[in-house]
């Protein structure tokens, strides 16, 4: 059995950006010819395998540059004639846009369930209480319940089902980005997660009424954006711009959905500002925010538990909460400054966790 995978990684893996796409069997890096090109593109050298032939195939967008890998280990590498190069460029496009098109279906019959998956039982609102989502943000954001989501196949081929949180993705106007799963029995207890693949899972925001612009609060996760709006207003009975990214490595195209804010406040999970030789997972989703919005204003917000657990599992309150927002330095944009200045932050939150 040929370990695409490993071969991938072992040929391209040390190359610039080099990256599997979620949703797909397919890798990104940089180029391998070092053609340089459009310095916002990371995307420029593909990588796919062809279970047919058994060929690996890596192509540059930009120059032309392939590299295949043939299944008895022969390599070769030439530069594509601007033929074939159009050619595979059109091909990529076809394909894209097919995926595209499959994954739109899939959400527009989610989208079609939603009502259905919010007529919640008491106790499957419970379920939700649980995780200290009050009944009226279920209401708001038609949060619900589905009883056999379908996750995958077991051996013999059968279809495996799981209860699930069921979270619409709601962006700008309200408009369904995805619909996102939150398994209740995942066979596996890190991966709880499921969404409409092929599509980005997108921003969720707390207030779709509001553009993504001005001053933001960015947590990381649904639930955790809910939990603290249902704070703020509770506490101030105010508005506040609460938008959630899906993970702490949110993909290009959501980080570049924040041209036009002025102001941001990022709250990670604490597990991001580990220290490792290369730099925090914090200090890289600040760099790749300011790299791809060179306007933003970004303030980290160094919580020292993960948000919602801060306000419903320590009992905090928002006082204790506006603190964090006051203290955060902004990050210098692009200048040599940045690292010192997080340098200073993670310093202090080792004082602020002991
Ligand atoms: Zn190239």
């Amino acid at each position: 059995m040929l370990n695409v995978e490993s071969i991938i990684m072992d040929r391209w893996g040390g190359l610039p950006n080099f990256h599997k796409r979620n949703s797909r069997e397919e890798w990104h890096c940089g180029c391998p010819a070092r053609c340089g090109g459009d310095p916002s593109t990371t995307d420029r050298f593909v990588i796919q395998f062809n279970a047919d032939s058994g060929i690996i195939t890596g192509w540059c967008r930009q120059c032309g540059h392939t590299e295949n890998i043939f299944p008895d280990g022969h390599n070769t590498s030439r530069m594509l004639t601007s033929e074939e190069l159009a050619e595979m460029r059109e091909a990529a496009r076809i394909k894209e846009e097919q995926i595209r098109e499959e994954a739109s279906e899939r959400l527009d019959y989610y989208a079609g369930r939603i009502d259905e998956f919010h007529e919640m039982s008491s106790s499957h609102r419970e379920l939700w209480h649980k995780h200290w989502v009050a009944d009226w943000s279920m209401d708001y954001y038609r949060l619900g319940f589905m009883p056999d989501k379908t996750i995958g196949k077991n051996e013999t081929g059968e279809w495996i089902k799981n209860e699930a949180l069921v979270i619409p993705v709601w962006s700008e106007h309200w408009t369904l980005d995805n619909v996102q799963f939150r398994l209740l029995n995942p066979p596996n207890p890190h991966d709880k997660y499921r969404q409409v693949s092929g599509l980005p899972v997108g921003l969720f925001h707390t207030q779709p009424d509001i553009g993504l612009s001005g001053t933001v609060v960015v947590t990381e996760g649904i639930k955790k954006a809910i939990c603290l709006n249902q704070v703020v207003l509770s506490a101030t009975g105010e508005l506040m711009n609460i938008i959630a990214i899906p993970s702490s490595k949110p993909p290009d195209e959501l980080i570049l959905k924040f041209n036009n804010v002025e102001r941001m406040y990022l709250i990670l999970d604490p597990d991001t500002r580990v220290p490792t030789p290369r730099g925090t997972i914090q200090d890289k989703v600040i760099s790749k925010f300011i790299e791809l919005n060179p306007n933003l204003e970004l303030f980290p917000v160094n919580i020292p538990t993960k948000i919602d657990d801060f306000f419903y599992r320590y009992g905090f309150k928002f006082e204790d909460f506006e603190p964090y927002l006051t203290k955060g330095r902004p990050v210098l944009r692009g200048s040599a400054d940045m690292f010192s200045t997080l340098k200073e932050l993670r310093g202090e939150n080792v004082r602020q966790e002991r």
